[in-house]
């Protein structure tokens, strides 16, 4: 085996917190070698127009998704089950090649609300210990959101994120989310402006007395030079956004705000497919040497380095965690050990609206994070006593592109295929919108990750094993969130609404798509007993490994997970910089 001469930070995957890993380390003057697993990709030549304006290669064959051939994870609802590799890209999108899912998320950029960081003791609080049911195992978060102010401003400001601010310097302002933290200034653009469906979204909100606000939209509403000299420009709604790399500079992803200038330095070296199978472990198991990984011509090498940073995704993170023998896996029999526990996903719901004729939606325009939204059912603002279960929701109108192939929605008890299913979608293909309810999702001691002891990948390591499944909590929410989408929406008068909702019993659907939004397994904490990074997504147990991303949610809230997994990832480089950097070991006193 070839060893590679030691550098001072190895980075597994270079997606958005590789790309933050990358950057504020080699600020600090270290060497940093970044492992991709993928190929190389720009904006020239990979998301050219008119190339990659392509529904059935990049939306059906999934042309910048992870292949799940050679690597995957298996599935099942229960402890009891065998799990079953999940072959074909359905409920999550896993991305792969420079950028990672950073090139083809959609780029709603939200902050979580003060209120999420401490979501346990705050319901305990509000509505006693006794409402939190006996399997389900929420924790505080170990930051504020006061600690993360800062990070969450500058990364809206690397993405030049467009919205407008709703309390800026504890003052609010008029049009903007009136629950939001306070933030220290305002986003670095104005909101996007509004398709018919968000319009009418705001008449039907507003109606109902709620609060709609522009979705925080990490796609340009402007021209704009993010702090890094980074150029970006104007979103023109080109309908080709999730599932896609942008073909204008206009969404933010690591490719377009932070790599211009990684490529630019001597301290910074980028390799791809490069396949990290393993970090390597000293004989005590408390400190990495570096990673081993697979080049481009299938020969192992090794990567000696003093910090590894996981910057793979929430599940590679974990899966690589469990290879490694870091910390201890999660038993959910003894309910003992972290890395695996406190695997949750999202609540993901929708309603759809037909209307006739004279309502042209066009949905072929869109944007992939513009929109609105309201947070009156999301945080505090949520009776959660009188809902009957634990987290909030958003829901919000938002309009990606509809291809004619994936993009197509009919009403209700319309056959699949003839002559019936032509005319509904001629009907109404140019006459629907869509708005989606976004739940929280909690953890549970019996949903987690952990090694399948049957199925191994293409380099003969046992898969990442998933179990999981809807708990009546999800479902009541699920239900009572889109009860209030469907009320809300009859003001508007359509012609008919389809309310696809979770009904009691539902089991999780891995073919369909419910977001990437996969979050723990690797969670931060105050706790080592029940958290396998401290608060600054270091290893309780290998100080010189860290973690950054979703993995280190203990449970999700109603939002998407990116805003917080790049302000995270800002946190703790920073304190690699100014803590680790002089003194390393462990940042926090188990
Ligand atoms: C279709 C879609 C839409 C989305 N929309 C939104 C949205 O609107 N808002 C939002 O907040 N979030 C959204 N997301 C989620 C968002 O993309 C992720 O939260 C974010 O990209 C996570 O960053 P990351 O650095 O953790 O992982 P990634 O950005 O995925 O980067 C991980 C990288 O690690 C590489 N890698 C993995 N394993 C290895 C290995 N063993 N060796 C070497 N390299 C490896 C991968 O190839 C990848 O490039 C969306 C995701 C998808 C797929
Ligand atoms: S909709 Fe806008 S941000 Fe999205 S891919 Fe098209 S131009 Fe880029």
């Amino acid at each position: 085996m070839a060893t590679k001469q030691k550098v001072d930070a190895v980075i597994v995957g270079m997606g958005w917190t590789g790309a933050i890993m990358a950057k504020e380390l080699t600020d600090a003057g270290l060497n940093v070698v970044v492992l991709e697993r993928g190929p190389d990709r720009s904006t020239q030549p990979d998301f050219a127009y008119p190339r990659v304006v392509d529904e059935l290669e990049g939306s059906v064959h999934r042309k910048f998704l992870q292949g799940l051939a050679q690597e995957t994870v298996t599935i099942r609802h229960s402890a009891d089950q065998v799990a079953a590799p999940y072959r074909q890209i359905g409920s999550f999108k896993p991305g792969t090649g420079v950028g990672g899912a950073g090139t083809h998320w959609s780029g709603c950029h939200f902050r979580a609300l003060p209120e999420d960081f401490s979501l346990r003791s705050n319901v305990v609080q509000r509505y006693g210990r006794n409402f939190i049911p006996e399997e389900m195992t929420i924790q505080d978060f170990p930051v504020t959101y006061e600690d993360l102010e800062p990070h969450f401003d500058h990364f809206e400001y690397v993405c030049g994120t467009s919205g407008r601010g709703g309390v800026i310097k504890g003052t609010r302002q008029e049009g903007g989310n009136p629950f939001e933290g306070s933030r220290s200034r305002d986003f670095p653009l104005g909101p996007n402006p509004d398709y018919l469906g968000a319009e009418l979204f705001y008449k039907a909100a507003g109606e109902a007395g709620y609060h709609p606000f522009p979705i925080p939209a990490s796609n340009a509403s402007g021209p704009y030079v993010n702090p890094y000299g980074c150029q970006i420009g104007k979103c023109n709604f080109c309908g080709f956004c999730s599932d896609y790399g942008c073909l204008n500079y206009s969404k933010a992803s690591p490719n377009i705000c932070i790599l211009p200038v990684l490529r630019q330095r001597k301290n910074f070296e980028l390799r791809t497919h490069a396949q990290v199978l393993r970090v390597n472990l000293d004989d005590t198991k408390t400190r990495a040497t570096g990673v081993t990984y697979l080049d481009g011509e299938g020969r192992e090498v090794e990567q000696p380095a003093d910090i590894v940073l996981l910057c793979a995704f929430q599940l590679y993170n974990v899966h690589l965690m469990l290879l490694s023998g870091i910390g201890t896996p999660y038993d959910p029999v003894s309910n003992t050990g972290t890395v695996g526990r406190n695997y949750s996903y999202q609540n993901l719901n929708r309603v759809v609206l037909f209307f006739d004729e004279e309502v042209q939606a066009n949905p072929f325009i869109g944007i992939g994070g513009g929109g609105v939204t309201f947070d009156d059912l999301n945080g505090n603002q949520l009776d959660n006593g009188k809902a009957g279960f634990v987290g909030g929701g958003i829901i919000w109108a938002r309009q990606p592109g509809a291809g004619p192939i994936r993009g197509i929605n009919v009403p209700k008890g319309t056959p699949g295929w003839g002559s019936d299913w032509k005319k509904a979608v001629k009907e109404s293909f140019r006459h629907n919108f869509y708005y989606e309810v976004q739940g929280a999702c909690m953890s549970y001691r019996q949903h987690y990750l952990d090694l399948d002891p049957t199925y191994k990948d293409g380099f003969g390591r046992p898969l990442l094993r998933m179990t999981f499944n809807w708990h009546p909590n999800e479902v009541k929410a699920a239900q009572f969130l889109v009860g209030k989408a469907v009320d809300m929406c009859k003001t508007l008068n359509p012609k008919t609404i389809s309310a696809e909702s979770k009904e009691p019993g539902a089991k999780y659907n891995t073919t369909q798509y419910q977001s990437t939004h996969t979050c723990g397994g690797a969670i931060m904490g105050a706790d080592p007993k029940t958290s396998a990074l401290n608060r600054y997504l270091q290893s309780w147990d290998v100080h010189n490994v860290f973690a950054p991303g979703a993995n280190a949610f203990p449970q999700n809230n109603g939002y998407n997970p990116t805003g917080m997994v790049g302000a995270l990832a800002y946190w703790s480089a920073k304190a690699i910089r100014e803590q680790y950097v002089k003194n390393p070991g462990p940042l926090v006193q188990a």
